[in-house]
């Protein structure tokens, strides 16, 4: 390493920046951050910094550098444009053994910024000691992306009770104990934003700890369960959530409809089982059978990672297995999932309402069993869309109804299969030759049904251009293949 990466305390520390631009207010607004005395020497100062001057954010020497400015100060940043000027700060910088920053400049730099994290108090710092800054902000963005949002409120709440539990733990429990909040439910229950939760889930951990301290084993704390959907098929298509948590569970219950690229992003060590249900018939025990698991993991003290593609409460049965959990006091949380009328739609650009076509969108089962309780008159209403989930194989009959119920034979309809996965492919035609036309394209569940004018606009990406070559490679990253007919 160049470069010894520390932390700098500058609350109330007078720091001196030469230069009124842009990049020096950067510097000034980072210092007033962290809440640094910050003392500006500039013959001129943009916009916004005449107004923290004038606010008595930071305080304003109106004059031409000179070395005596320095006086004082524990900390020198040197932005302005003109390098002699740099140059001179720098040497009376050095001559004071004050560090310096000369931004854009590490040969005249004795520190310089890293790029930033910002989780207060958690903060991440990435540097390259001047070699590759752009290369450092990508690492930062990929950090960016992985720590929650509320990171710092995590932070924060254990910091709050750290002294608390220094009285009540001996020195020996108090590692597995915290190891315990951050992984544990507490923990997930703050990120997650729910404090009371959060709050009795610590006390209970708190509660373990004391009355097993004695013993050897150590305490065991209760597991959970995160219900997450898993999105459409597409990997980059979950939320940053759902990689949180996933990248936390050490079991991954999965199903039939979540791909294998989304399963690679559990933690490699992380247990994976299967619970797809089969084609028909054994469902409701299977899903039993899921319960069971979820329960058995759980009280095994494991962090249980449900997962379910599209979204977990879109015929997805994860308000029966949300209500079996909180049934048997498990804790959990729910994480929205990209569903895959939203993907579908997305993926082959069909606005799902629109001005003029559609007003309303309507997600409906397809499935037979639902067909009695659906109200056809107004599925077949015009002015709205409505997607079809599960109903490929019942596609002559879905569509016979809506036409019973009144709507045109001419109306549009689409279907997609394997909606953002490779080989998408899309069928597009109407109410009166869509059943005739995915049987002739052999189409095949996953696939969604969607009806109204919107269908109509469906396209995958690159259709429409001139065809040069044949659609998967024209299409690139994408690889769809796709059949189209009116
Ligand atoms: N909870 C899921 C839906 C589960 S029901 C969600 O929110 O998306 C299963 C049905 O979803 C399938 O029969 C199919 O109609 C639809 N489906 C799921 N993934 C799909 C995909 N990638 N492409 C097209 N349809 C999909």
């Amino acid at each position: 390493m160049d470069h010894l990466p520390i932390f700098l305390h500058l609350r109330a520390v007078p720091v001196v920046v030469v230069g009124g631009g842009r990049v020096a207010q950067r510097k000034v607004e980072l210092l007033l951050r962290v809440g640094a005395r910050v003392t500006v020497v500039a013959v001129q100062l943009n916009e916004v910094l005449t107004q923290r001057a004038s606010a008595g954010e930071i305080t304003h020497r109106h004059a031409q550098f000179e070395p005596a400015h320095l006086e004082g100060a524990q900390l020198v940043i040197a932005a302005t444009n003109l390098k002699a000027l740099n140059t001179a700060v720098c040497a009376a910088a050095r001559a004071r053994v004050v560090p310096v920053n000369v931004v854009d400049d590490p040969e005249l730099s004795t520190f310089y910024f890293p790029a930033i994290v910002d989780r207060s108090p958690v903060t991440v710092a990435v540097g390259s000691d001047g070699q590759a800054p752009v290369l450092a902000r990508w690492v930062r963005e990929q950090i960016e992306a992985l720590l929650p949002d509320t990171l710092g409120a995590l932070a924060r709440f254990m910091g709050e009770r750290r002294k608390a539990v220094h009285k009540a733990l001996a020195p020996a429990v108090r590692r597995g104990f915290w190891e315990r909040i951050v992984h544990g439910s507490a923990g997930s229950s703050v990120l997650a934003g729910d404090t009371a939760l959060a709050e009795r889930a610590y006390e209970r951990e708190l509660c373990t700890a004391q009355l097993t301290a004695s013993s050897a084993t150590g305490a065991r704390s209760l597991g959970e369960v995160y219900l997450i959907g898993a999105g459409p098929g597409d990997a980059d298509l979950l939320t940053l959530r759902a990689l949180q948590l996933l990248q936390r569970a050490d079991v991954v219950l999965y199903d039939r409809l979540v791909p294998a690229a989304v399963l690679e992003r559990a933690r490699r060590d992380a247990e994976r089982v299967f619970v797809g249900k089969g084609p028909a018939g054994a469902a409701h025990t299977a899903q039993e059978d899921i319960h069971a698991l979820m329960l058995r993991y759980a009280h095994q003290g494991l962090r249980v990672a449900r997962l379910k593609g599209g979204d977990p409460f879109v015929f997805g049965r994860g308000g029966e297995e949300a209500e079996y959990l909180a049934r048997h006091g498990i804790p959990y949380v729910v994480v929205p999932g990209i569903t895959a009328a939203l993907g579908a739609a997305a993926a082959t650009g069909i606005p799902l309402t629109h001005r003029q076509m559609a007003q309303s969108v309507t997600l409906v089962t397809g499935h037979p069993l639902e067909d009695g309780t659906l109200d056809w008159a107004a599925l077949a209403r015009p002015r709205q869309t409505v997607v079809f989930y599960m109903g490929v194989a019942h596609l002559q009959r879905i569509c016979a109804r809506l036409r019973q119920a009144g709507a045109s034979e001419s109306l549009p309809a689409a279907l997609i299969e394997r909606a953002t996965l490779p080989g998408q492919r899309l069928v597009r035609g109407t109410l009166g030759n869509i059943a005739a036309l995915a049987r002739r394209a052999a189409l095949a569940p996953p696939a969604l049904l969607v009806v109204g004018e919107v269908a109509a606009l469906a396209q995958l990406p690159g259709e429409g251009e001139i065809p040069a070559e044949p659609a998967r490679q024209r299409v690139g990253a994408v690889r769809a293949e796709h059949v189209h007919e009116y």
